[in-house]
């Protein structure tokens, strides 16, 4: 019978899911998935974590419930950074003790240290012991990373041609659909996790295009023009993902086919709060378009937000009829 591997949908599921489905299913893994975030596993993610957490880190461990008892091993590994000199929030490095605490008879964890700063040959030690749960063979578990890998590229590919994961196959491999080329672009801002989970984004993405408003993510830019444009920061942005919200703030602000900024954040994210707070003042400062924050918590109404959605895109048509009358402040 194939081992069964739980992979919650939530936090960094919407960058890696598609390298590590391909690595577990390539080495013979069955690979479940937890249901999309629902009512119940936000319910459940905020009975089960610490007040003080985030809203993605609760609804992570709503997740984690959803899968715990269908499932040989749950991987949650310790992420401690994804690029060079960068770090990633502490939460992501603690997250197996975390959840561990938290959340009762767990299945044995997949809690290895993932390091993507260190040597190949480290990273490849840590990947050898995430697929030695399924096999001890390690050509096997090799070809099973460069499949997973390749998969990876090929997502993140895709997500540069516009194409979100809900607009993807199930697997996250394939376009479903076909995006029209709408009319006004809007730049979305935040975590990947706050950005792509349907429910926790109040489906922003869909009802900014149901208003003919073209999206565009940090995960749709490519990483040169990212890095160009968080350079020119006064001190370097060590977090990885506020480099690149960073980055694409400021690439919005010349960008003169872009009619504005929305920044979904995370109540109870301290580093939400530094970044949404620098990257407002500085469009404020420095361009005349219009950037509002949405901060989501378990109890944010999806009313006040569809009200704040249409506001902003009423503004941003206005704006551009009646260019040069209208304050950058409104
Ligand atoms: S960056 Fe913010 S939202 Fe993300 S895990 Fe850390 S505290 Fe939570």
């Amino acid at each position: 019978m194939d081992i069964k591997i739980g992979i919650p949908r939530g936090l960094l599921y919407y960058y890696y899911f598609p390298l590590w489905n391909k690595f577990f299913e390539t080495l013979g893994a069955e690979v479940v998935v937890s249901q999309p975030t629902n009512k119940k596993i936000i319910e459940n993610g905020v009975k089960n974590t610490v007040d003080e957490a985030c809203l993605p880190v609760k609804v992570y461990h709503g997740h984690v419930m959803d899968l715990k008892d269908r499932v040989d091993f749950l991987f949650v590994p310790k992420l401690m950074s994804i690029y060079k000199n960068e770090y990633i929030c502490p939460k992501f490095c603690g997250l197996p003790e975390m959840v561990s605490s938290s959340v009762k008879d767990l299945p044995p964890l997949i809690d290895t240290v993932i390091n993507f700063r260190k040597s190949r040959k480290k990273l490849f030690k840590a990947v050898y012991e995430i697929g030695s749960h399924v096999t001890k063979n390690v050509s096997e578990i090799e070809h099973a990373y460069s499949e997973g890998i390749t998969n990876y590229h090929n997502y993140r590919a895709l997500m540069k041609q516009g194409i979100l994961p809900i607009d993807m196959n199930k697997d996250h491999f394939q376009k479903r659909k076909v995006i029209s080329v709408n009319q006004q672009k809007v730049v979305l801002l935040g975590h990947p996790y706050n950005l792509y989970d349907p429910l926790l984004s109040m489906n922003i993405v869909e009802k900014l295009r149901a208003k003919d408003v073209m999206v565009i993510t940090p995960e749709m830019m490519d990483t040169a023009t990212i890095n160009r444009y968080a350079n020119q920061m006064d001190k370097k942005m060590f977090w990885s993902f506020g480099r690149k919200i960073m980055g694409t703030a400021f690439y919005a602000m010349e960008d003169p086919t872009i009619s504005g900024m929305i920044y979904l954040s995370s109540f109870g994210c301290g580093l939400d709060s530094v970044i949404a707070d620098i990257a407002e003042r500085r469009v404020r400062r420095s361009s005349k378009k219009p950037f509002t924050v949405l901060t989501l918590d378990e109890h944010t109404g999806e009313a006040g937000i569809d009200t704040r959605i249409e506001a902003f895109v009423d503004m941003i048509r206005w704006r551009e009829k009646n260019e040069n009358n209208f304050s950058s402040h409104g």
